[in-house]
C-alpha cells in the first residue's frame, strides 16, 4: 500500500490556491488541508473596488476547493511547531503535516486616523463622507487605483493623493502621462514632493508644518508579514518573509514551501517583489515541486521574469505598461479599453484556474520573460 502524505496550505489567497489546485491535480496518495480565516475568497486585485462600495461576486473557499478533494478548514494559524511539523490554529486545533505550504501574504500595517484599503469601514466612511475630502496616502499602485476609484464613484468627493515621489514613476513615459492626465480629468489633487509626517483626527500633517484636512484618511504605503514563520525558527529575511531557495523550499526547513507574498525569492534581477503576477507562478511551480519530489525526484527550479504593471483608472479607463524581465518598462503599454478588458482578464483569471479541472503548467504562469532570468551560481538549488 503507497503512504498517504499529509500536506497542509495556509493562507487561501491567490498563491496558496494556486498552490493547492496544483497539488491537488497532480498527486495521488496525498491528504490537503487547506486553511484560511474566512470562508470566502479575497480578490485582493479588486479591493480598491471593495474599498469604494461595489458589490463583487462571492466565491467560497469550499466550493472551490471540495471538487479536487481538498479539506478545508476556517481558522488562522497561530503557532508552527516546526520540528513536530504541526500547525496550531487559533481554536486549539492541531495539523500536522509531511509537506507545508506557507502563504499567508502581506497586509497593509494599520495606522491610527486613518483606514487601510482591505477595512470594510472605509467604504462606509467615503459613503458619509461623499461630498468631503479623501486624502490618500501614497501613490504606488494601491494608492493610485483606489484615488481614481474614488473619484469616479463620488464625483462630488476631492480626492487628494499625496506622494513622496512621482507617481507611477517605475511605469514608461507615455503610460504614465496617459496615467497623470486621467487623474487630472478625474479631479484628483495629486501632490507630489511631500512626506506625511503625522496622521491627526480630520489632517494629515506634512513636513514643513503644512496640514491637509480630510474627512477621510486612506494610508497605502508599506506591507508588513506575519511574525509566523519567524516565531516557530524558520529562516526568514528582515522583513519577515521566509528564504527560500531555487525551488522555493525554505533554507531552514526543506518540508517548508513558501510562495507569494509571504517569500523572499531571489532572481538575478533582485528579490521578487509582491504581486500576484509573480505569486501565481510560485503557487503552481510549489505544486509541481511537491508533485515531483512524491515522485522520487528533485524540484526544478523557479524562474520569473515580470510581463506587466496593470493599473485600473476607475472602471471606465486603465493603463497597462509592458515590462522587461526585470519589471523595468519597454516601449510597449495599452490604454483606454483595450487595458480595461486586460485588466479585467488578469483580475478574473486566476478564479478561472481554480475552477480548471486540470493543473495549471507552471511553464505557462511564469514562463514570459522567464528564459531571460538565466540562474546565478549563489541561486543554485541545494539538492
Ligand atoms: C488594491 C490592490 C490591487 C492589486 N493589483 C494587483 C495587480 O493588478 N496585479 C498584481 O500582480 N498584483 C496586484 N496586487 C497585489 C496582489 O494582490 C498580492 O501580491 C497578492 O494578493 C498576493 O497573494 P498571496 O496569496 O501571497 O497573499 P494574499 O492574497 O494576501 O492571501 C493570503 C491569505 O492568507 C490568509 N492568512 C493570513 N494569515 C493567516 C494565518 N495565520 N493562517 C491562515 N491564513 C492566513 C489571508 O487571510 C489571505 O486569505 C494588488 C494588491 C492590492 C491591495
Amino acid at each position: 500500500m503507497e503512504m498517504t502524505h499529509r500536506i497542509v496550505v495556509l493562507g487561501a489567497g491567490y498563491t496558496g490556491m494556486m498552490a493547492t489546485h496544483g497539488i491537488a491535480r497532480r498527486t495521488r496518495n496525498t491528504d490537503i488541508t487547506l486553511v484560511n480565516p474566512t470562508d470566502v475568497f479575497n480578490e485582493r486585485l479588486r479591493q480598491h473596488q471593495v474599498a469604494v462600495g461595489q458589490e463583487l461576486a462571492v466565491h467560497r473557499i469550499p466550493d472551490l476547493v471540495a471538487p479536487a478533494g481538498v479539506a478545508f478548514v476556517q481558522g488562522r494559524a497561530a503557532r508552527i511547531d516546526a520540528a513536530g511539523r504541526s500547525v496550531v490554529l487559533d481554536d486549539g486545533q492541531e495539523l500536522t503535516y509531511d509537506y507545508l505550504v506557507y502563504a499567508i501574504g502581506s497586509t497593509t500595517p494599520r495606522v491610527e486616523h486613518a483606514f487601510t484599503i482591505d477595512d470594510p469601514a472605509f467604504a462606509q466612511a467615503l459613503r458619509s463622507n461623499a461630498e468631503g475630502v479623501l486624502a490618500v496616502c501614497g501613490a504606488g499602485l494601491t494608492g493610485i487605483e483606489a484615488a481614481a476609484e474614488a473619484a469616479e464613484t463620488y464625483p462630488q468627493l476631492q480626492v487628494v493623493l499625496l506622494s513622496r515621489g512621482e507617481p507611477a514613476s517605475m511605469m514608461g513615459p507615455k503610460a504614465r502621462t496617459y496615467l497623470m492626465n486621467t487623474l487630472d480629468r478625474l479631479g484628483v489633487d495629486v501632490r507630489t514632493g511631500v512626506t506625511v509626517t503625522r496622521l491627526l483626527p480630520g489632517a494629515v500633517e506634512l513636513d514643513g508644518g503644512g496640514r491637509v484636512p480630510a474627512d477621510v484618511t486612506l494610508w497605502t504605503t508599506g506591507v508588513v508579514h506575519a511574525r509566523l514563520a519567524a516565531e516557530a525558527g524558520i529562516a526568514v529575511d528582515d522583513a519577515g518573509r521566509v528564504t527560500v531557495d531555487a525551488a522555493l523550499r525554505s533554507v531552514s526547513h526543506p518540508e517548508v514551501f513558501a510562495v507569494g507574498d509571504a517569500a523572499a525569492i531571489r532572481q538575478v534581477y533582485g528579490t521578487i517583489h509582491g504581486t500576484c503576477q509573480s505569486g501565481i507562478p510560485t503557487g503552481a511551480h510549489t505544486a509541481e515541486s511537491i508533485a515531483r519530489i512524491l515522485r522520487g525526484k528533485d524540484p526544478r527550479r523557479f524562474r520569473f521574469g515580470y510581463i506587466h504593471q496593470p493599473v485600473s483608472l476607475g472602471r471606465k479607463d486603465a493603463v497597462i505598461q509592458f515590462t522587461n524581465p526585470d519589471d523595468t518598462p519597454n516601449r510597449w503599454y495599452l490604454k483606454g479599453r483595450a487595458a480595461i478588458a486586460y485588466k479585467e482578464a488578469v483580475s478574473s483569471s486566476p478564479l478561472k484556474f481554480y475552477r480548471s479541472k486540470t493543473a495549471v503548467p507552471s511553464a505557462i504562469t511564469k514562463r514570459t520573460g522567464g528564459r531571460h532570468n538565466r540562474p546565478t551560481p549563489e541561486a543554485a538549488l541545494t539538492t
